[in-house]
C-alpha cells in the first residue's frame, strides 16, 4: 500500500514539461485519459506485487501510447501482393484528376444538387449522368453506394415480390457477403433457378416463364470460371424472349469497364455498352474495380425503369457523398479520350505496366533489400512473378510480372513470417504474400516515384517487432 501511495497524481504529471508537449500535441483530454490508464495499470500492477513504475517510465509509457494512438487506422501501405485490384487493400487507387476534385469537393461548396444554369434544385445524378449514358449507350444512369446496393436497389424496386429467373451457374458468391441468393431474399424477390452449373439453355428460361414472372437477370460471374462442356444463353437471346413476355433483363456485370481492354493487350472484360446493345434493360457495375474509380454502383439502361428505381426510397439510404461524385465524375471524364487513358488511369497503367520495366524496378531494389537484410538468415533473389487483375475481375488471367523472392536459409521457416510482419509494421507497410516456402514482392503496383520512400524505410526493419497497430 506504502509503495502505491508514492505514485503521482494526474494533477501533478499534468505539470510536467514533456506531458505538457504532449498536450500540445495530442490534446488535453487524450493524454489525461492515457495517464489514468497508465496509474491505473501501475496501481493493478502495485497490487498483484509487481514494482511500480517510476514517474520517468510512467510518462515515457503515456508518450508512447500517445504515439501509438495517434498512427491513422487507415494507413496508407505499399501493395507488393501481386493482386492489383485487392478488396482488402481499398481496390483502385484514383488517378490524380480523380484526387484534385475529390479534395476540391472536399474544401469547397459544391454544385451537388443544385442547378448551376436555373439556379434552382437539382438532383446529384445530374453530375454524371451525361458521361454514363456518352459512354454507356444508355438512355439514363443513377450512382450508389456499390455495386451490391445495386444489384439490391434494383431487385428491390423492378421485381418486388415477383419471380426472377437466373441460371444455376451464374448464383455466384462474391467475396465477402455478396451472394446472388441471399440478395435476392433481402429485396424481396423471389429466385427461379434454372439450367445446371455448366450449362442452361434459352428453353430453360422460357419454361421458367409464369404470371408472377417479372425478370430476366444474368450475373457475370466474376470470380470463378467454367470451363468443358459448358453454354450460356446469349444476352441478346434472353433479351429477345425476355421483352416478348414484357419481362425486364438485367445485367449485373460486376466489374465492367467501359472500354475494350483488348486494346492494350489485356484479356477482353464485357462492357456495359455491349450488354446494353445485346437488349439488357438495366445493367449494374462497380466503381472501383476495372473502371478504376471509387467505389460506387452504377446502374444504366432504359429511362422509365432509371426513373422509377430513383424513386424507391431506399435510393436516398444508398447514394452516395460528394467525393466520391467529385472523383468519379473526373474518371469518367478519361474515358472520353481512350488514347490517353492507359497513361492518366492508376489501374490501366498497373495492369499495362511491362514486365521488362517491373523488372528493372527488381534489378533496382534487389541490392537495397539485400543489404537491409544483412544480417538475416536468407536469400533474396529477382523471380518472374504473375500478377492477379482482382476484385472477381477476369479469374483465371494472369498478367507477366517481376519482383522479390525472400527465401530462408536452411530450414529456419520462423523467418519468413518474422519478415513478414517486420515489413508490415514499418511506417507504410509492405504488404507481400507467403508462396511456396518464400515471401514475394510483386513490384508491379510500386511506381518508380515511389521506390525512395520504399527503400528509405527499410533501414527501420526490426525483425524483432510485433505489430503495434
Ligand atoms: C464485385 C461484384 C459485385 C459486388 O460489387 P461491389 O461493388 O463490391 O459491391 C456484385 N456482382 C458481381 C458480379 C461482382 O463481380
Amino acid at each position: 500500500m506504502n509503495a502505491l501511495s508514492k505514485l503521482p497524481s494526474v494533477s501533478h504529471l499534468l505539470t510536467h514539461d514533456r506531458i505538457e508537449g504532449l498536450v500540445q500535441a495530442h490534446g488535453r483530454a487524450v493524454i489525461t485519459g492515457l495517464i489514468r490508464d497508465q496509474l491505473a495499470e501501475a496501481r493493478e500492477a502495485g497490487r498483484n506485487g509487481a514494482p511500480i513504475p517510476d514517474e520517468s517510465s510512467l510518462i515515457e509509457d503515456v508518450s508512447a501510447a500517445a504515439q501509438a494512438q495517434a498512427l491513422p487506422r487507415l494507413c496508407p501501405v505499399f501493395n507488393l501482393t501481386g493482386t492489383v485490384l485487392h478488396t482488402n487493400l481499398g481496390r483502385a487507387s484514383l488517378p490524380e484528376e480523380a484526387i484534385t476534385a475529390l479534395v476540391e469537393a472536399a474544401r469547397n461548396p459544391c454544385a451537388l444538387e443544385y442547378d448551376i444554369e436555373q439556379g434552382g434544385r437539382g438532383d446529384r445524378d445530374d453530375v454524371v449522368e451525361q458521361l454514363l449514358c456518352e459512354l454507356t449507350g444508355a438512355e439514363a444512369a443513377t450512382v450508389v453506394n456499390n455495386n451490391a446496393a445495386a444489384v439490391f436497389l434494383l431487385l428491390n424496386t423492378l421485381a418486388h415480390k415477383k419471380k426472377v429467373v437466373v441460371s444455376r451457374g451464374e448464383l455466384v458468391e462474391i467475396g465477402g457477403a455478396f451472394r446472388v441468393p441471399d440478395i435476392m431474399k433481402r429485396a424481396g424477390a423471389k429466385l427461379v433457378e434454372v439450367g445446371t452449373t455448366n450449362r442452361t439453355h434459352l428453353r430453360d428460361f422460357a419454361g421458367a416463364i409464369s404470371p408472377r414472372t417479372g425478370m430476366f437477370m444474368k450475373v457475370h460471374t466474376s470470380n470463378y470460371a467454367i470451363e468443358g462442356f459448358t453454354h450460356a444463353v446469349p444476352e441478346h437471346e434472353l433479351a429477345t424472349l425476355a421483352h416478348e413476355h414484357e419481362l425486364t433483363f438485367a445485367v449485373d456485370l460486376g466489374s465492367g469497364t467501359l472500354t475494350d481492354l483488348e486494346r492494350w493487350g489485356l484479356p477482353h472484360e464485357p462492357t456495359p455498352r455491349e450488354s446494353i446493345e445485346a437488349g439488357a434493360d438495366l445493367v449494374t457495375f462497380s466503381g472501383d474495380k476495372l473502371l478504376g474509380g471509387p467505389q460506387v454502383g452504377m446502374l444504366v439502361g432504359r429511362r422509365d425503369l432509371i426513373a422509377q428505381i430513383k424513386q424507391n426510397p431506399l435510393k436516398r439510404a444508398l447514394r452516395v457523398g460528394k467525393l466520391t461524385l467529385a472523383s468519379l465524375e473526373a474518371v469518367l471524364r478519361l474515358y472520353r479520350d481512350p488514347d490517353r487513358l492507359s497513361q492518366r488511369l492508376t489501374t490501366l497503367q498497373q495492369l499495362t505496366r511491362p514486365e521488362a520495366e517491373i523488372r528493372e524496378a527488381a534489378q533496382r531494389l534487389l541490392p537495397e533489400l539485400q543489404s537491409a537484410l544483412d544480417a538475416w538468415p536468407v536469400d533474396v533473389e529477382i523471380v518472374p512473378l504473375r500478377s492477379q487483375i482482382g476484385s472477381g475481375s477476369l479469374p483465371v488471367d494472369r498478367l507477366p510480372s517481376a519482383g522479390l523472392a525472400v527465401r530462408p536459409q536452411g530450414r529456419s521457416s520462423g523467418v519468413l513470417n518474422r519478415l513478414e510482419a517486420g515489413l508490415r509494421c514499418l511506417p507504410k507497410p509492405v504488404v507481400g504474400r507467403i508462396e511456396d516456402g518464400a515471401l514475394l514482392l510483386d513490384l508491379r503496383c510500386l511506381p518508380p516515384e515511389q521506390e525512395p520512400d520504399f527503400t528509405a524505410q527499410l533501414t527501420q526493419l526490426d525483425l524483432s517487432q510485433t505489430p503495434t497497430r
